[in-house]
């Protein structure tokens, strides 16, 4: 398409520009990569300066692959020995050449190539020089002769080692109730590690037939993406051939052996589902099996496309490093994202297990039937499967009520976009590290975000119906996000570009201001939020988008709405004499936040804010909480506000409330803490009082789930002592019969218990995490080690984290809960300083990442100077922007610290002596 076309040749004219300065640092890698990497090859080293690169046609681009050799067809024999952790491999690919040339440079790393041999027409083989650039992650194969245009295949025989670092082929274990350890070998591949299980074509719009066999020991089970087509023996050795797979990408293929289960399968329409586990977890299934189920008919109807595997089969992998993997036909989850136990388990657990298990099943369509082009459409599949999960996960529990709690998800992009140093959703993406980098709230919420507005204002059905035609038109291929607005734009018959791209192509989001005066009305202003004022954000005050405005206007108790689309900076609208109050962002899916003049906010909270609707009530509080911490509104005003929700019965408005008092608890001084305790409980107190610790008749999911964090937070930020007793004699109860205490409740119960804990707690904590009987049970009590008081504990949950207690797949995330902690952060800050080497090699590089944001939590100047130093001095890139982002969002929580600290003391202060509990 026409778009896509240009923006890759204009990234190609930039990159022919640099071959220049490209050429010789790329001839030295390959002679300074050669030695180590290629101890099986068995061909004659190359000398650098015979290397001919002007032999490859078009751009030697550092990241991407000539385009000259396209594969069509790989046909992969993988060994893998669990015992001795590596794997043997031999591949054939059939391969198009569309222009003579004497070189073929595909992707490979971490693998030894031992020979190279291409077959064309003739029955004569030609054998290629190999060169390994570990850099490039890539294998340049030079052939004796020039290679004419036409069909090749390439053979290969390569080794590898089945990793621990949850990426390529990977090796994972787990004990058996026995206490016996086994291993088993699973894929991830996304974004660019298939090269690290077999030399490939690894970028996305290089789509192939994938024919796989897995040659095992007899007792394991094989799986794939696809049907088995027969399973034979080989010397002793089990020999399991796969179908051929659609025409897909390589990251999306899968290898898993191990001693694995199967459920029964279920069948939806001709799609045969099954969910698989290691021995002994079968009873965690049904609720996934359910949701899987579910979603998976519901795309089918929704897309009106049929599924496009032959089979499905979720497989829950005891070392995982994200949440799971669209891999077609053969999905990965860790564990807690698949396995749950209906009756044990809280909400929102099962809603975790039901959003991820519909996520994945949606990109069966949006990423593995449609892929984008390049890793900076992303969004194109990531925000596509979080808006399609909670489509379907509403459909499928509409008592859920999951829309509403999305606001929390489309919080969570406002954060991060409120920076300077954010990104667009859409970024130019070429090392492997800033594609790895792309799986972050822009590309998921903000993206989700932006579809839902985009869905809201031109319509469900039309908005359903353009995704059919988008799916239609670039089935088995690859797409851009211009591809995608021809079809919204041909269905809606509406220019959908020039309303979208904005949101797509541009950082950050509006603010939205909203003044009246009797003699014009009301006026509306755009300009781009920023929490930090200076000279960037002027520089920023000219950014424009085209904001679908739905405004609801109160006269006389009457309700009006209407909908403008706001493509200037300001504009005023006419409003009848009698009108009693107004709300922007009507309905709460607008991608923008709103900041009322305080004549308007105080007529929108007399007429009673219970008669907003929960999302806007979210986003009421929520924009205010954010305008506060941009300096922009009040702390008194917000404080003050937060008093009116004190009745409030929504989980998620809540969820904000408690943000913010958690927020406040990190910036104030340690001598202000007595206070701001006082001031929480008195927030939460009634709310607590009002639900009472047992579930009533009849209650939502919502409430019952609200009551759990309502107790956790007063018995923790409350620190109130009634609660914390009760607490620890529920916990008893709970103890000794699991079913005396309502499922939703028992985080916090755990939670307070370890927040008042001592080292007998601690130790009960331990032994319950090393022997809990769901994952959720083992997740609760692995995190509440993070949560006590103590250092010494502390320090024994730091040191836990790279002894190889835990799972690599936890351990950052561990590291960083202690960092939130604020009793433990400065003890976490100097662990991660002193073991940064051993981190670093030990972690998942996107658990690293994650870790790293809890630095955020250290919101105190000389902490912040310290946290600066580190990552300037030792240079620590984390892939895209990552490292600034969490760098500023730091300052602005210090900034809030040093700008609003008397002011907030003295609230607090005053707070205390009016209200003393
Ligand atoms: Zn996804």
């Amino acid at each position: 398409m026409s778009d896509s076309i240009s923006r890759r040749q204009a990234f190609k004219s930039v990159a022919k520009q640099a071959r220049f300065l490209l050429v010789l640092p790329v001839v030295q890698t390959l002679l300074s990569a050669f030695a180590p990497a290629c101890a099986a090859t068995t061909t004659a080293r190359p000398k650098g300066e015979e290397m001919n690169l002007d032999d490859i046609p078009g751009t030697l681009d550092p990241y991407r692959l000539p385009r000259h050799i396209v594969p069509n067809r790989y046909e992969i024999r993988l060994e893998p020995d669990l015992v001795t952790a590596t794997f043997a491999g031999k591949e054939t690919i059939a391969l198009t050449v569309t222009q003579a040339t004497s070189a073929i440079i595909l992707n490979a790393v971490d693998l030894a190539i031992a020979s190279a041999t291409l077959e064309g027409s003739s029955s004569k083989r030609l054998e290629a020089t190999i060169t390994l650039d570990d850099l490039m992650q890539r294998c340049h194969l030079t052939f004796p002769q020039s290679i004419t245009p036409g069909e090749w295949r390439l053979h290969l025989n390569f080794q590898g080692k089945l990793n621990d670092q949850l990426r390529g082929f990977y090796r994972s274990t787990y004990k058996d109730t026995a206490g016996v350890t086994h291993t088993m070998a699973a894929t991830q591949f996304e974004a660019t590690d298939a090269r690290r299980a077999f030399p490939c074509w690894d970028e996305p719009d290089f789509k192939a037939v994938f024919a796989t066999t897995l040659v095992t020991d007899p007792g394991l089970t094989a799986v794939s993406n696809t049907f088995i087509a027969s399973e034979s023996s080989e010397a002793g050795r089990k020999v399991v051939r796969f179908a051929d797979s659609i025409k897909m990408s390589t990251y999306l293929v899968a290898f898993i052996v191990g001693e694995i289960e199967a459920t029964a399968p279920r069948f939806v329409g001709k799609t045969p589902l099954r969910l698989w586990t290691v021995p002994g977890k079968q009873p965690l299934t049904p609720f996934g099996h359910e949701i899987a189920a579910a979603s998976l008919k519901f795309f089918e109807d929704y897309y009106g496309i049929p599924y496009p595997g032959g089979k499905l089969d979720l497989l829950a992998i005891p070392d995982f490093a994200s949440g799971a993997m669209e891999n077609l036909g053969a999905i990965t989850y860790r564990e807690t994202a698949l396995l749950v136990d209906r009756q044990s388990a809280t909400h929102g657990e099962l809603e975790r297990v039901a959003d991820v298990v519909a996520h994945e099943n949606a990109h069966m369509w949006f990423g593995d039937l449609v892929t984008m082009s390049w890793w900076n459409g992303l969004w194109l599949n990531e925000a596509f499967a979080t808006f399609m999960e909670m489509l379907a996960v509403d459909a499928w529990k509409p008592e859920w009520k999951r829309w509403d709690s999305f606001g929390i998800s489309r919080a969570a992009a406002f954060s991060v976009d409120g920076l300077h140093s954010t990104r667009p959703i859409e970024y130019p993406v070429q090392a492997p590290k800033d594609a790895d980098a792309m799986f972050d709230v822009l590309t998921y919420e903000k993206g989700a975000s932006v579809l839902r507005m985009l869905e809201q204002h031109i319509g469900p059905t039309v908005f359903r119906d353009g995704v059919r035609d988008y799916l239609r038109a670039h089935a088995y291929g690859n797409a851009d996000t211009n591809d995608l607005w021809v079809s919204l734009g041909k269905i809606a018959k509406q220019p959908v570009p020039e309303l979208m791209n904005g949101w797509i192509f541009q950082p950050g989001f509006p603010l939205v201001t909203a003044t009246v005066s009797p003699s014009s009305g009301l006026t509306i202003k755009q300009q781009r939020f920023s929490y930090l004022s200076d000279e960037e954000s002027r520089s920023s005050q000219d950014q424009r988008w085209q904001i679908p405005l739905q405004i609801r206007v109160t006269t006389s108790g009457k309700t009006n709405s209407s909908r403008m689309l706001l493509t200037e900076k300001e504009a005023t609208i006419p409003l009848p004499h009698d009108w009693e109050s107004i709300l922007l962002n009507e309905g709460g899916h607008g991608f923008y936040r709103v900041r009322y003049a305080s004549e308007l906010l105080d007529r929108l909270l007399n007429t009673g804010i219970d008669r907003l609707a929960v999302t806007e009530r979210f986003n009421l509080i929520n924009d205010a909480w954010a305008t506060t911490v941009a300096g922009l509104m009040s702390f008194t005003d917000y404080l003050d506000l937060t008093a009116r929700f004190t009745t409030e019965q929504d989980k998620n408005v809540w969820a904000v409330l408690l943000d913010s008092f958690s927020i406040l608890n990190r910036i104030i001084t340690e001598e202000d803490r007595p206070a701001l305790e006082a001031f929480v409980r008195g927030r939460v107190g009634p709310a607590v009082a009002a639900l009472g610790w047992v579930p009533r008749n009849g209650e939502s999911e919502g409430t019952k789930q609200l009551r759990g964090e309502l107790i956790g937070a007063q018995g923790k930020l409350g620190n109130d002592p009634a609660i914390q007793r009760r607490a620890a004699e529920l916990y008893g109860a709970y103890r000794l019969d699991a079913a005396a205490v309502d499922p939703n409740i028992v985080p916090s119960l755990v939670a307070i218990l370890a927040h008042m804990g001592d080292a007998t707690r601690y130790e009960e904590f331990h032994q319950r995490f090393r022997t809990a009987a769901t994952p959720q049970e083992e997740r609760r009590y692995l995190f509440s080690l993070a949560a006590f008081r103590p250092k010494a504990l502390l320090e024994r949950t730091l040191a836990r984290t790279i002894s190889g207690d835990i799972r690599t797949q936890d351990a950052p995330f561990l590291v960083s809960a202690v960092l939130g902690n604020i009793y433990g952060r400065e003890l976490a800050w100097a662990f991660v300083k002193t073991n940064w080497e051993k981190m670093d090699h030990l972690f998942p590089k996107q658990g690293l990442r994650r870790m790293c944001g809890g630095i955020v939590s250290l919101a105190t100047p000389e902490l912040e100077r310290d946290v600066r130093d580190f990552f300037t001095t030792r240079k620590i890139d984390l892939g895209g922007k990552t490292v600034e982002q969490y760098l500023e969002h730091l300052r602005i929580m210090v900034n809030m610290r040093e700008r609003d600290g008397i002011i907030l003391r003295q609230y607090l202060q005053d707070n205390r002596e009016k209200k003393p509990v």
